[in-house]
């Protein structure tokens, strides 16, 4: 059965719609998502745009800066720092990758762990590892998200997570591992030096894979009734009017047949990661206000 991530992130941007609906109505200001621009990157102008316009349709404010490629690191850093002592904006987000004379580490720590929403920030992930409050990563959250609302039992389960990227394996990894629910798995994370991938694969009850290679968990790898959340998106050329075609990592049609849940691709947990991103800012958002009514 398909964990439909379009039609979940309907409902919750619906919610948080009403939300910022209640909130104007009290007559204050919406939430506000400011995001950076650097460069003229085509995907990453496309992923700032979908994150505007995700805004828009919750009711959110937001902004976006674009600077040249050229802008020197300092400068860069200044426009952080300005836009962390702006009250009026809830959160920011740099849009990575950056030109290589940027330092991606000092820019996302040069973000106010408290603007942090896509939760990059060291305190946000020492936060997140310690099991306390903060802004999980917008695709584990997402991930999470589809999870706990479509009901599924984690823990005592076997959860196998294949890749440890910083932004989805090892925080998926450490999330489903917390005390907590979605959590308390039994959790493995494997990558590109696992030996016997197969067989770990074969033991878990919860599968995610997130490597960026398409197809590459296949129906003899997974196990009868598994959970399966596929995070891969990856373009592979096609004869059609586009010229490609989006692939997960993981063999639909074949793993279907054997998984009790699957996540397709697309409208599995691509649509999940813009809500994580929304209800970060929301958060953001309520956080500031609660500390300026004290
Ligand atoms: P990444 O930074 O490239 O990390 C890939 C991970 O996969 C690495 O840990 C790597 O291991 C491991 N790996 C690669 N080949 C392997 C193999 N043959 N066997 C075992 N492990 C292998 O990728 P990412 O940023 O996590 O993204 C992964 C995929 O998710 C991409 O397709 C990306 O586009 C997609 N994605 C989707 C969303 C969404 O919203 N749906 C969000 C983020 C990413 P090593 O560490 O050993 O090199």
């Amino acid at each position: 059965m398909d964990l439909n991530g379009k039609e979940l992130s309907n409902i919750i941007q619906e919610e948080i719609a009403e939300e910022v609906k209640t909130i104007v109505a009290q007559g204050k200001r919406p939430p506000h998502l400011a995001a950076i621009l650097v460069g003229e990157d085509g995907a990453s102008r496309t992923y700032v745009k979908n994150k505007e316009n995700a805004c828009a349709k919750v009711g959110f404010e937001s902004s976006i800066k674009r600077f040249d490629a050229s802008i020197s690191e300092e400068e860069l850093l200044n426009e952080i720092r300005s836009i962390n002592e702006n009250p009026g904006i809830d959160g920011l987000i740099v849009q990575l990758p950056l030109p290589g004379h940027i330092s991606e580490s000092k820019v996302t720590h040069t973000i106010s762990p408290e603007k942090d929403v896509d939760g990059f920030h060291d305190v946000n992930i020492g936060k997140l590892t310690k099991g306390e409050d903060t802004y999980i990563s917008a695709t584990p959250f997402g991930i999470l998200q589809l999870l706990e609302r479509n009901g599924i039992e984690t823990q005592g389960k076997h959860c196998v997570v294949l890749g440890r990227s910083n932004i989805v394996g090892r925080p998926m990894s450490i999330l489903m591992s917390r005390n907590g629910n979605p959590g308390n798995a039994t959790v493995t994370l494997c990558h590109s030096r696992t030996k016997d991938l197969k067989d770990f694969c074969l033991s878990a009850d919860i599968l995610i894979v997130a490597l960026g290679r398409p197809d590459f968990v296949t129906a003899d790898m997974v196990k009868k009734g598994a959970v399966v959340i596929d995070v891969g998106i990856t373009r592979v050329d096609a004869d059609n009017p586009k010229g490609y075609v989006l692939k997960g990592d993981v063999h639909y049609e074949g793993v279907k047949e054997v998984a009790s849940y699957i996540t397709p691709v697309p409208g599995g947990v691509g649509p999940m990661t813009i809500i994580g991103l929304l209800q970060n800012t929301l958060k953001a958002y309520n956080q500031n206000n609660l500390q300026s009514e004290q």
